[in-house]
């Protein structure tokens, strides 16, 4: 896969989907020759985080670390600052950090769903806004969403979740508009069940989710990471405002 720009931001890439990411990228070379630059968000665990810059270093990547909380406007545009000071510029991004706080609607406080609206969709618009001002001037830039299945079909308990979601794949496309103008890429994927802590759960609930899915299996995170990267590079380079469903058939 080639990859015509320099450095990618990846949010939440201390664990989970988010490392999984960070690490599949960062073996990859840019056209000029050198590794992509990986640029590794996280709000708190520092621990985690660091390990992961090493295990990068270890492998020959070129990787930075980047603290702040999505949720945080004035902390997130001073990253993509941060970052375009450090490097001129800013490649790609992939908004990941997402969280769940699941209930039934009934028992639902309203500042619970605009909680999960917050880090799951307000975060994202920041970043695809302060990206776009970043990737226009550039006239180049590709951005990739981690949405969800549950955009696709809903859930019991998840009505935050799904809309957020939901929320996540329509401003992308519109996003994708404006960016198309200046050859700003958008995308989203919806990845199915994949086995991180955010879907630790106990077995019997595993195994009627097994059912559904005609795959037979959870995802893995490598699993994603690979849609992310194809979205990313220049392979994908006519492919804006999409949706890729990363799902093991649970989903068609
Ligand atoms: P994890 O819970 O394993 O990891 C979530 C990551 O997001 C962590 O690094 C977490 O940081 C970070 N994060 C959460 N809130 C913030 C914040 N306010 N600021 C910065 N970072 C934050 O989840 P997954 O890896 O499973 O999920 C990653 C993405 O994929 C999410 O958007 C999720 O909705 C989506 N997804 C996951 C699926 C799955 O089955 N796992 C299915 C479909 C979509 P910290 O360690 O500090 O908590």
């Amino acid at each position: 896969m080639e990859f015509s720009g320099e450095s990618v931001l990846v949010t939440g890439a201390n664990r989970g989907i988010g490392r999984a990411i960070a690490l599949l990228l960062a073996g990859y070379s840019h056209k000029g020759g050198q590794r992509l630059k990986v640029w590794i968000n996280y709000r708190n665990r520092h621990e985690e985080a660091d390990a992961l810059k090493v295990e990068i270093e270890k492998l020959g990547g070129r990787v930075a670390l980047i603290k702040f909380d999505v949720t945080s406007e004035e902390q997130f545009v001073e990253g993509i600052k941060t970052i375009v000071a450090s490097d001129g510029g800013l490649s790609y991004l992939v908004n990941n950090a997402g969280i769940v706080l699941d209930k039934l609607a009934v028992r639902m406080k309203t500042e619970e769903f605009r909680h999960v609206l917050e880090t799951n969709l307000t975060s994202v618009f920041v970043g695809c806004r302060e990206a776009l001002k970043v990737m226009s001037k550039q006239r180049f830039g590709s951005v990739v969403n981690i949405a969800s299945v549950i955009a696709e079909r809903g859930n019991m308990g998840q009505t935050n979740y799904a809309a957020s979601k939901g929320g996540m794949v329509a401003m992308s496309k519109s996003f994708a508009y404006e960016g198309a103008l200046r050859n700003v890429r958008f995308n989203c994927i919806t990845p199915g069940f994949i086995d991180t802590d955010m879907t630790a759960l106990g077995e019997d609930v595993k195994e009627s989710y097994l059912k559904n899915i005609p795959l037979a299996r959870l995802g893995q995170p490598a699993e994603v990471a690979g849609a992310v990267a194809f979205l990313l590079s220049d392979l994908s380079s006519y492919i804006t405002g999409e949706t890729l469903k990363v799902n093991g058939g649970l989903y068609m």
